[in-house]
């Protein structure tokens, strides 16, 4: 990361901050500040401690003593103190949009989308927590009946990476607060200011202390330490595979029960017949939303070869007129990557996809404007034609470049999409209801969006298969990540 343009000035307006908020207050984490950098400018604002595992020990410990009577209250009780809690949050939205901007970098616009989604989620999961039912089984013998209750785990460690802080922690948060367990959240480390203020709000607006709390912190040192806590007892995660897989190891001993939502590298097939010009939007803003930075970004684009001239046209088009800037300023589209190294690896990946052959159609490099040197900027790219071993072919590719592909058919695009390891989301467009059909049986890969645009649904369960992914978030699936069940047999003897 950057500091060489900061003025001393600047130096001293570094925030410091203790890092993790525990048991309903503020705890000074032991480990050396980590910095938070803008990433419109690439300087720090704050300086952040880091948990050491101490540090998380005291998190687990307050979430553990917290559990009791959080997981006796009746479940529509811990809805109404979530509901409330999260209204709290939201009389702070407009402190906390600025705040997601200048941490993550996205625009302002995209950061009030984040969190009220985020909030969403949390009413979604409230919502739910009126209707949740068990299961009676009458008559398994004469005078024997069955009953399956859900009961929560216990502790859940929460662990979340930068891209979309709010939505991917309530994604989790819900559900597992609706079922009586406590969580402890880590956020990535280049992004915990948001996160942390979330937790506190949700204390203020009435959830109890020890309910909800967040250590800030390294995923080397934290992250590894609350995974491997013997309190915790279920470890949601998202984040990238390999990190994921290496989680899925440390929750080995025990069997701890882990849900891992991964890296994924999602295919958009367009055939001849589709409305060539709402799936040119479709792909435009599914890759180049959040400056590319989505799990669920559209990654890879099919297009049926007697349209592609026209389909891929547009999409350059679109790239090319998108509007860079700081994520606060005025009619910006889209803000600066994340982080330094981030962009670094994105330009290596289109570096090496062109030398293999690749086309470049538009962008390829940061902009020219004088103003935006400092930050981590990439103009939005096409490339064309890139080989079917290139980088941008069988990487995640994680920033605002799309490569796209002719292909003859359906048959073809599907075999192409599913030529993966990844299968998170994917897309197609036809108005041929045969060929939506097929696609979506055949193609491997937990959502299929059929002419609409890749937007996930609190309705419906999410999550990858293949390397992207175990387990599901998201609608009532999501609470038997975060429930055991068990078998009741109740005699008359
Ligand atoms: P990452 O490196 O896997 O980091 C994610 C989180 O895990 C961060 O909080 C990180 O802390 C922590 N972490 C790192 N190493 C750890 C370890 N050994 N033990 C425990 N925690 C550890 O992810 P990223 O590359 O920053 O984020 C982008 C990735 O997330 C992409 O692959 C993207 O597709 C994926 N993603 C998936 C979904 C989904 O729902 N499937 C959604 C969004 C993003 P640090 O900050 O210290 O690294
Ligand atoms: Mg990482």
């Amino acid at each position: 990361m950057s500091t060489t343009h900061q003025t001393p000035a600047e130096a001293a307006a570094v925030v410091a901050h203790a890092g993790a908020f525990v048991a309903g207050a503020e705890h000074q984490n032991s480990g050396d500040p980590l910095p938070v950098v803008n990433p419109a400018n690439g300087r720090p604002f704050a300086a952040v401690g880091a948990a050491s595992p101490r540090d998380v020990d005291v998190a687990v410990e307050a979430a553990s003593r917290a559990f009791g009577e959080w997981s006796a209250l009746a479940v529509s009780k811990r809805g109404e103190i979530l509901g409330r809690a999260a209204r709290h949050v939201e009389d702070h939205l407009e402190e906390l949009i600025p705040l997601l901007t200048r941490e993550q970098g996205k625009t302002l616009r995209d950061s009030r989308i984040e969190l009220t989604k985020a909030l969403d989620t949390l009413m979604h999961y409230v919502g739910l927590s009126k209707a949740l039912r068990g299961v009676h089984t009458p008559g398994l013998d004469p005078g024997v009946d069955g009953f399956v209750l859900r009961r929560p785990l216990g502790v859940v460690a929460a662990i979340v990476p930068w891209n979309f802080p709010t939505t991917l922690l309530c994604n989790k948060l819900a559900p597992a607060l609706v079922a009586g367990n406590t969580v402890v959240a880590k956020p990535a480390a280049t992004t915990p200011l948001t996160t942390l203020r979330f937790c506190e709000l949700l204390f203020q607006g009435g959830l109890p202390a020890g309910v909800f709390n967040v250590v800030s912190g390294s995923g080397a040192v934290a992250g590894e330490a609350l995974v491997a806590h013997p309190t915790v007892r279920k470890v949601a995660f998202t984040g990238s595979t390999p990190v994921g897989e290496r989680i899925m190891q440390l929750c080995a001993p025990g069997v701890k029960r882990v849900t891992l939502e991964l890296g994924g590298s999602d295919p958009m097939i367009i055939c001849d017949d589709a409305d060539l010009s709402a799936a040119a939007s479709a792909a435009s803003m599914g890759r180049f939303y959040n400056c590319g930075q989505a799990c669920l970004a559209i990654k890879r684009v099919y297009v049926f070869e007697s349209v592609a001239d026209e389909v891929i046209e547009q999409i350059v088009a679109k790239a090319s007129r998108l509007r860079l800037g700081p994520g606060d300023a005025e009619g910006v589209q889209m803000g600066p990557m994340h982080t330094a190294g981030g962009r670094a690896e994105l330009a290596d990946q289109v570096s090496r996809t062109l030398e293999a052959g690749g086309s470049l159609l538009v962008g390829g490099g940061p902009p020219d404007a004088a103003e935006l040197a400092d930050g981590f900027f990439y103009r939005p790219t096409v490339v064309a034609d890139a080989p079917q071993d290139s980088p941008m072919a069988v990487e995640e590719v994680f920033g605002p470049a799309l490569p796209v592909w002719r292909v003859a058919d359906l048959d073809e695009g599907i075999a192409r999409a599913n030529g993966s390891q990844f299968g998170l989301g994917s897309s197609v467009w036809t108005r041929n209801l045969a060929r939506a059909r097929e696609a979506a049986a055949r193609i491997e890969a937990g959502y299929t969006w059929i002419n609409t645009r890749t937007k996930v649904y609190d309705e419906l369960p999410f999550g990858g298969w293949k390397a992207s992914g175990y387990g599901k978030e998201h609608a009532e699936e999501a609470f038997d990540y975060y429930t055991e069940t068990k078998a009741v047999v109740v005699g008359d003897g």
